[in-house]
């Protein structure tokens, strides 16, 4: 037998086997994504590989990855053993890439794994990646079994085993006694830990597929189990007469009850004879079963044609723990602009979450499952989170160009989730105004749960502002639900401003019955009623639609736009002003410093008099908002 090499690991991977192993043991279940992905990446390096030079494969033997369980028996301990059809490693691969971290940033996310407790380590491993370590969570030791593709390079390929245990500081590389037993690719053997022997349940570990490396990897993934199973003992059925010889026995056909059968025939109740007479031996055997678990491709990879209604529902429940079915979603493939092609599905959910406004404006969006090439690979943007407007929406976003080896890491800092934050805001905003244009009934369900989201976004988020602010709808002292472009439809002629009254917390039917709204309702104006402390924020902040100003009837500076028809009026106002003047400067003498002005007005009908904001000031509604904050 060849000499087995012993190797030291790089200083680096000593610490992170060491992390790995001590702090992750509530995130043990990962080792699994990691191993698929991983064999995932080698078949897709093969694939690619063989595009430039046929020789290494020409498209014949499968590309695929197999599972088999084996429960201990006897001495043997419980193993997986999980095989692929890639690229494999050359022994001197199998040492760099198994025996050393060549990651950027591997440093520093040591020392930052290394202070941080369990929880925080789960979080940086989303990030980062632990890779092939993960085996040591659940495994004692772990062998590699690798034959490459035979090249022009390396004609002979010798199939090389790398094999550690958990604890030690050290690694073997030796040839493959068993010879190259594999015909391309890479075994790896994880020799269970005895309390790790539950991942042997079938169940159990698909489950686990399904869930970390759902709809998986690109290619087809087997799980082999072997079954007992109850089967008739043909040797044994050999032995007994065979089934013609037992004629029907005069005496069984005295009996009453096969007297009363009518139907039964002679021949049936010979065969029931037979069986009462010899019933067969059974004998337990083993079968083997390949048991294909991503057979399917995963519904965002479908073309939406081919996807029911109840298929989004329940992948959208299943995939992101709802009870509720979806309001909406939008299934699309695009490209994120940097050459980066995707497929994804927006969902809105059927509600917002009840925290949903108790949660800071800062708090960002954590329902964003970004994938590269079916394999999971994180939920946290970073910086490129969805501002708090959108950050309820729920994502999946599966990548296929991102380089085959691309970390985590280094995700995060391409430009690829800035524009895939971006793609996703316009479908969202899409499918908003799809609701909008052809499905009224949702629309309305929609604006009943999200109507205050679109203000915040149009507050919040410039860029976005105004098709955000078409979409917001208004009550008015006409209408229940209004568009700004209908006010602007159905305003007057002349008029100037987009009229609104804005009084926080109070009901529609009280504000209607407003002063402020007395002279325009009698001349047909229509106002908007804005009662939610967003309103009056998103007016301020919008100031104009369609270069239509605001204006805000609780202020002085209201224009209906017909004044110039209107010269009776004015001629009576400046009489009015005349004649009242005394009355003025008495009240204004009374009201001391607690009015700016007294003014005679023409936008009250019946009530006599109105206290103002200054056209310039801020509204009581906002100072109460402004001094809430600030308190
Ligand atoms: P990563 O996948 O992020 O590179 P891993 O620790 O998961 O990090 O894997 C380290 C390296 O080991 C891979 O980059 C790859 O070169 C090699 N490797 C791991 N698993 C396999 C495999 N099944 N087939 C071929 N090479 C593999
Ligand atoms: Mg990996």
């Amino acid at each position: 037998e060849a000499p087995k090499a012993k190797h030291n690991y790089q200083s680096d991977v000593a610490r992170l086997r060491k992390i790995v192993i001590n702090s992750l043991y509530s995130h043990k279940d990962i080792f699994i994504r990691e191993l698929i992905s991983n064999a995932n990446d080698a078949i897709e390096k093969l694939r690619l590989t063989s595009l430039k030079d046929k020789s290494i494969w020409d498209g014949s033997n499968p590309l695929n990855i197999t599972l088999k369980l084996v429960k201990p028996e006897g001495d043997q301990p419980g193993r997986i053993i999980i095989s692929d059809t890639g690229i494999g490693m050359t022994p001197e691969e199998l040492t760099t890439n198994l025996g050393t971290l060549a990651k950027s940033g591997t440093s520093d996310f040591l020392a930052r794994a290394e202070n941080s407790d369990a929880t925080g380590t789960g979080n940086l491993i989303g990030a980062f990646g632990l890779g092939f370590y993960s085996s040591f969570l659940v495994a004692d030791r772990v062998y590699v079994a690798s034959l490459p593709p035979a090249t022009a390079q390396n004609p002979n390929p010798v199939q090389h085993v790398f094999s550690s245990s958990a604890d030690d500081s050290s690694f073997e590389i030796y040839p493959d006694p068993r010879g190259n037993t594999l015909g391309r690719g890479t075994e790896i053997t994880l020799v269970l830990k005895n309390e790790d022997l539950e991942y042997l349940d079938a169940d159990r570990l698909t489950d686990l597929i399904n869930k970390h490396s759902s709809y998986s990897s690109a290619f087809p993934i087997y799980l082999f189990t072997q079954r007992t199973e109850e089967v008739p003992d043909e040797d044994a059925i050999q032995d007994a007469p065979p089934a013609d010889a037992a004629e029907p026995t005069p005496a069984a056909e005295e009996t009453p009850e096969s007297k009363d059968e009518d139907e039964a025939t002679i021949e049936e109740v010979a065969e029931e004879k037979a069986e009462e007479k010899a019933p067969p031996k059974m004998k337990t055997v083993v079968v083997d079963e390949w048991k294909h678990l991503n057979e399917q491709p995963p519904i965002w990879m479908r073309d939406p044609k081919d996807v029911k209604e109840e298929d989004y529902n329940n992948f959208y429940k299943a995939f992101f723990k709802e009870i509720e079915s979806p309001l909406a979603w939008h299934h699309f493939s695009g490209d994120s602009g940097s050459g980066v092609s995707f497929r994804a599905i927006v969902f809105v959910p059927g509600s917002l979450d009840e925290q949903y406004w108790q949660q800071p404006l800062a708090s960002k969006s954590k329902d964003i499952k970004l994938m590269v090439k079916r394999v999971f690979i994180t939920s946290d943007l970073g910086d490129e989170g969805l501002p708090k407007w959108a950050s309820w929406v729920r994502v999946v976003v599966d990548a296929e160009d991102l380089p085959l080896n691309v970390s985590r890491e280094t995700l995060q800092s391409t430009r690829f989730l800035k524009q895939v934050k971006q793609v996703i805001i316009k479908h969202l905003i899409g499918i908003f105004n799809r609701l909008a244009d052809e499905e009224p009934a949702k629309f309305e369900r929609f604006q009943k749960n999200y109507g205050s989201v679109l203000k915040l976004g149009a507050v919040e988020d410039t860029k976005n502002r105004e098709k955000l602010a078409a979409l917001t709808r208004f009550h008015t002292n006409h209408k229940d639900s209004l568009s700004l472009d209908q006010y602007l439809e159905n305003k007057k002629q002349g008029q100037k401003q987009i009229f609104y009254l804005a009084e926080m917390g109070r009901e529609f039917d009280d504000l209607k019955k407003s002063v402020f709204i007395e002279k325009l309702d009698a001349r047909g104006y229509e106002v908007l009623l804005l009662n939610e402390p967003l309103d009056e924020i998103l007016v301020q902040n919008i100031r104009q639609w369609k270069r239509v100003p605001f204006q805000d009837v609780a202020k002085a500076g209201l224009k209906f736009g017909d004044e110039e028809s209107q010269k009776d009026e004015k001629a009576e106002m400046e009489a009015a002003k005349e004649k009242f003047k005394p009355l003025l400067d008495y009240l204004k003498k009374e009201a001391g410093d607690k009015v700016r002005e007294v003014v005679i007005s023409n936008r009250l009908v019946t009530s006599p008099c109105a206290i103002v904001a200054d056209q310039h000031g801020y509204t009581a509604n906002v100072e109460r908002m402004m001094s809430a904050q600030n308190g």
